[in-house]
């Protein structure tokens, strides 16, 4: 590990972050396709600074390495040194790894993000004028997903149809919880999962949207969940975040709960005078949906939906069918954030795509767009603003990598590094 001179940590401050005016960025360039997209975005992000700060600010960047690149080198798919650097320099970005078949590790990713418990999968979708997309009105597509990330169905406490522990673990349900054993309905030859949502999981993923929507002056936040069908876990989940807002937000949230109660009291039209006065008044509309109507809702009603905060497998699903919405994994970008330590990893959402590997091709925009969130994480806006100006103006020109030339009329296609060419000029002009 190189660490780059004239360069200073972040540091924590209380409960926000520090961050000098030369923070040292570790990051990981990733495999397969990683490096081309990697190359590009670095220059983006650069002059995205550049643009916005002059000389002021720079971003000093770190190699550390993780995937194929520390196999080769260091025989070691996952470096000790890489997680230590990240922990002490806090905010990251990453390249897509590839997944190591067999050997202990099963997903690179999902060890970082563990690691460092880092529990907001942040994931926002947002629509650039003329990219191509599947539904009759993407401009409506701006939200901002919080996706629970280390607990729900992921945490693997799973047992295997067929094997003694799986035995064992019925034979103790069947005799301290007989009704419970009695609703498995093929007891001797199934797999059981345990689905673990906490309370202190729920409110620290619950608060990290709750912040978000106040900080960045959201209209409303909505709660997914399944809490008709699994009511202590996705339904303590909705209440225990309407617990939140409610008693440690000051007003500055009005819950579909607070309606409920009203109606209850006094009737349907105090109810909506209620809420609409603490609307005019400020305070964020929070409500939620069931995940499957939900999932039908993101297509046919988007502009009702804006901050949505989720359990782990409903996120997984609702991301990515957003992701499409608004022109697929090539441009989809990510964060993984721990909200109280300040650490975090933005990265790609795709895989590798070894197919395309220095090939100079595949769209950098996934990449692109997690610094953009990194940058917004240091509080560096306008450089972040300058690169969605600059995102809008050369996909709006019709210049796009072969992802999108496939799917466009009268496009002109451009090869990766052309792409961050074009991002550049724009934002010098
Ligand atoms: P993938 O690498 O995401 O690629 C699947 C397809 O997505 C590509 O063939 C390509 O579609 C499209 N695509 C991906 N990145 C693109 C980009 N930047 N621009 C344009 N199109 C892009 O999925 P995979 O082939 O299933 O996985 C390959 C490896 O990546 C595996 O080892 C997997 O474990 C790993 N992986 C890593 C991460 C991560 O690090 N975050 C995530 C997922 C998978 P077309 O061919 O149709 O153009």
């Amino acid at each position: 590990m190189q660490i780059p001179q004239n360069g200073e940590k972040i540091t924590m401050n209380g409960t926000a972050i520090s961050v000098p005016d030369r923070p040292v960025i570790p990051f990981i360039r990733g495999d397969g396709t990683g490096p081309d997209i990697w190359r590009a975005a670095v220059r983006v992000l650069d002059a995205a600074v550049a643009a916005a700060y002059g000389g002021q600010r720079r971003l000093r960047w770190m190699e550390v390495y993780a995937g194929e690149a520390a196999f080769r080198k260091f025989d070691n798919w996952l470096p000790d040194e890489t997680i230590e650097a990240i922990r002490e320099y806090r905010v990251a970005i990453k390249g897509p790894l590839t997944t190591p078949v067999g050997g202990g590790i099963r997903s690179l990713n999902v060890a970082i993000r563990q690691i460092l418990d880092l529990y907001v999968c942040q994931r926002p979708v947002r629509w650039f004028e003329g990219v191509p997309s599947p539904v009759r009105d993407p401009g409506a597509v701006d939200m901002v997903i919080f996706r629970e990330n280390t607990e729900d169905i992921y945490a693997g406490a799973e047992f295997e149809e067929g094997q003694e522990d799986t035995a064992r673990f019925l034979a103790l349900l069947k005799e301290h919880f007989p009704q419970r054993h009695a609703k498995i309905r093929f007891p001797d030859s199934s797999g059981i999962g345990l689905k673990p949502v906490s309370r202190e999981g729920t409110r620290r993923l619950v608060r990290a949207a709750l912040d978000y929507a106040v900080a960045q002056q959201r209209r409303s936040v909505t709660l997914v969940h399944k809490g008709n069908i699994m009511k202590y876990t996705e339904g303590a989940f909705r209440n225990w975040a309407y617990d939140l807002a409610e008693n440690e937000y000051g007003g500055r949230f009005y819950t579909w709960r607070q309606w409920d109660r009203a109606k209850e009291r006094k009737g349907e039209a105090a109810a909506n005078a209620q809420q609409k006065a603490a609307l005019d008044g400020g305070a964020i509309l929070m409500k939620d949906a069931i995940a499957d109507i939900a999932l039908q809702q993101v297509l046919t009603r988007a502009h009702s939906f804006d901050v949505i905060a989720t359990t782990n497998l409903n996120g997984d699903y609702l991301s990515d069918a957003l992701a499409a919405q608004v022109g697929g994994i090539g441009i989809a970008p990510g964060g993984n954030i721990n909200s109280d330590t300040g650490h975090a990893v933005f990265e790609a959402t795709h895989g590798t795509a070894p197919k395309y590997a220095d090939k100079d091709m595949v769209n950098p925009g996934s990449l692109i767009l997690s610094g953009e969130m990194m940058l917004r994480h240091l509080g560096w806006n306008e450089a972040a603003q300058a690169i969605i100006e600059a995102m809008n103006a050369v996909i709006g020109q019709r210049a796009v990598t072969y992802d999108f030339h496939r799917l466009m009329d009268n496009a002109t296609k451009v090869k990766c590094s052309e792409f961050a060419d074009r991002l550049i000029a724009s934002m010098q002009a």
